[in-house]
């Protein structure tokens, strides 16, 4: 007998969702769109202190194809702004976007006509971390909400 005779077709879909979404927002694989100073404290976070391979995010990739959460770190300006979509395009779904600091959120203080006043107005955005640069423990906790998110992602 077939599990969904057994327990019924939607069953069977949401545990296969569970299932999916659960090995996804542990093993994501990062592209780092980084252009500013958030750069620093980009790389002290995914350094051995704060241990981010516990969450399944350690490994970086240079190639958007290979990468699946795009984090985009530090400023955009208006010039840099048709690369980063470029990059985004390329990335093969399911794929997410996380916004590290001020700048790449609004612009930050960089209130001038050749910054981007938030890369939301150029790709979609999952998470937004604050600060100027934020701490290794705003990262972490950023990356918990977008595993969370993740975690109730429909399947397609
Ligand atoms: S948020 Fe602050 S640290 Fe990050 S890129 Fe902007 S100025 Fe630099």
């Amino acid at each position: 007998m077939g599990l969904e005779k057994a327990f019924g077709e939607s069953w069977v879909t949401s545990k296969m969702e569970f299932a999916i979404n659960w090995a996804r927002k542990f093993s994501f694989f990062n592209y780092p769109f980084v252009t500013a100073c958030c750069g620093m404290e980009f790389m002290s976070t995914f350094a051995s202190t704060y241990d981010i391979a516990r969450f399944g995010a350690e490994f970086p990739r240079f190639s958007p194809r290979q990468a699946d959460v795009l984090f985009v770190v530090g400023t955009v300006n208006q010039k840099m702004a048709p690369v980063l979509k470029r990059v985004y395009e390329q990335m093969i779904e399911p794929k997410w976007v996380v916004s590290f600091g001020v700048c790449a959120t609004s612009g930050g203080f960089y209130d001038n006509y050749a910054v981007v006043d938030g890369i939301d107005k150029i790709i979609p955005v999952d998470v937004y971390i604050p600060g100027c640069p934020p701490r290794p423990q705003a990262v972490l906790d950023a990356l918990v909400k977008l595993q969370q998110k993740v975690q109730k992602e429909k399947l397609v």
